[in-house]
């Protein structure tokens, strides 16, 4: 039976007024977002899937890179460049009013892997990388960044009249670093301008990862390593295998090295810092009873901190090339592109934080500590104030153990993320414009 008491049915009646007319949300962008960006679902993740069936690795996005200048241009931006860093888009929306400028930023590569993800719209793409015949895949899912920025590009360009200020919308490509022997990525975008004309006051970026779905993600400070290519070439004297003494042998002072790089962290700087140096090939010597003259050794080296990266590079090269002397050997040290440590600005993290808190719920924003992953996202953080979070996307009822990690041939997300995803983009203009202080 049916009851309704005079207290249930006042509530009722009180609820029913707050849900038809909350005078304060009247006009509210917030709610205007929101719907917008359910109307947007089906769209984005039709976009999400075209992009998903055609990846294009680094420095060859250009299908991509059309589909998403095509877009922008049709929304009426006021301008829309091209070919930056080889296929990188920037578009500009100039709000109705005058104000600071944002920059909202995606990332448009995929990788050389080939998919297992059993989709519908799974990748079956081929292409030659560095010379070897790959499968290409968006293991990375920066498929679903892009589609979330043309939804969110969609959306602010429906809100223009609203809208304090200007938003720059950069879609980059190369996230994952460009081919062998080809420059590109978020430093070469810096280098070509994508942060002038007009010239950002800050910038946010985001990362679907396989954490709790429908979660936001932040770190308040450093947010992702600083991560350099380390090679040592060890130069030795080449002998018979039956006579080292007759040469100086590489392969045992290559060993030395190796141990002695493991003791830079656990002994000779603070180990509250984080470092990490893995060497993950070593080549030297075509058979069993040749001394070889060299052996190189290629690595991996990242820390959180800008003075730790230094420190830790000086001591690299003075440990390889002491232990290569007490040999009588000799050790070269090189460097490879270098991505420094991305860091969230405090103070603007301080200020946004309300504004993941609105759009993805308080409980689903969770502070976290930073990975050893790098994102070249950094590249424009040293040039304005950044912010990047992490979109949580994982199936349900898959445990975070099981589930498949970003890059690999099985990674797979909840595409429901995606509408939370064109959300946070959005909110997260919108907020920092109409927050900042108009000059
Ligand atoms: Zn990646
Ligand atoms: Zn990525």
């Amino acid at each position: 039976m049916f009851r309704v008491s005079a207290f249930g049915y006042i509530a009722s009646l009180l609820f029913v007024c707050f849900r038809i007319a909350p005078p304060a949300d009247a006009g509210d962008p917030s709610t205007k977002v929101d719907a917008a960006a359910d109307a947007l679902e089906d769209k984005v993740i039709g976009w999400r899937r075209d992009i998903h069936q055609n990846p294009e690795l680094g420095n060859r996005e250009t299908r991509t890179a059309a589909l998403v200048a095509d877009h922008l241009r049709a929304l009426g931006f006021d301008s829309v460049r091209t070919g930056i860093a080889h296929t990188g888009v920037v578009g500009v929306l100039k709000g109705a009013r005058a104000g600071p400028v944002v920059a909202l930023r995606a990332d448009m590569d995929a990788l050389p892997v080939t998919e297992e993800t059993g989709l519908a719209f799974a990748s079956t793409v081929r292409t030659t990388y560095n010379g070897r015949d790959v499968g290409v895949m968006h293991a990375c899912g920066h498929d679903t960044h892009v589609a979330m920025l043309m939804g969110a590009a969609e959306l602010l360009a429906g809100m223009r009249d609203e809208i304090p200020g200007t938003i720059v919308f950069i879609f980059q490509p190369a996230e994952e670093g460009p081919p062998e022997d080809e420059d590109g990525g978020a430093s070469l975008m810096v280098a070509e301008g994508a942060l002038t004309d007009p010239r950002p006051d800050a910038i946010f970026g985001l990362h679907i990862s396989p954490r709790d779905l429908n979660s936001l993600y932040y770190a308040r400070g450093p947010m992702h390593a600083s991560a350099d290519v380390l090679k040592i070439k060890v130069i030795g004297r080449q002998t018979h295998g039956a006579a080292p003494h007759r040469g100086i042998d590489p392969i045992v002072v290559a060993a030395q090295i190796i141990i002695g790089l493991q003791t830079i962290h656990s002994r000779q700087i603070d180990t509250r810092k984080t470092a990490v140096i893995s060497i993950g090939s070593i080549h030297g010597g075509v058979r069993n009873n040749i001394i070889p003259e060299e052996v190189e050794l290629i690595g991996t080296v990242r820390t959180h901190d800008a003075e730790v990266r230094t420190d830790v590079h000086a001591r690299i090269e003075r440990t390889a090339t002491a232990i290569a002397e007490s040999a009588g050997a000799r050790a070269e040290v090189s460097w490879g592109h270098g991505i420094p440590v991305s860091y969230n600005e405090p103070a603007l993290v301080d200020r946004m934080l309300p504004t993941l808190e609105r759009v993805a719920g308080a409980a689903m924003v969770e502070l976290t500590p930073a990975v050893m992953g790098y994102e070249d996202f950094a590249f424009f953080e040293q040039q304005v104030p950044g912010m990047f979070v992490f979109l949580g996307a994982r199936l349900p009822g898959i445990s975070r153990a099981e589930a498949a990690p970003n890059h690999s041939p099985r990674f797979v997300i909840d595409e429901s993320a995606l509408r939370l995803g064109v959300r946070t983009y959005a909110a997260l203009a919108l907020d920092f414009l109409a927050l900042s202080p108009t000059e």
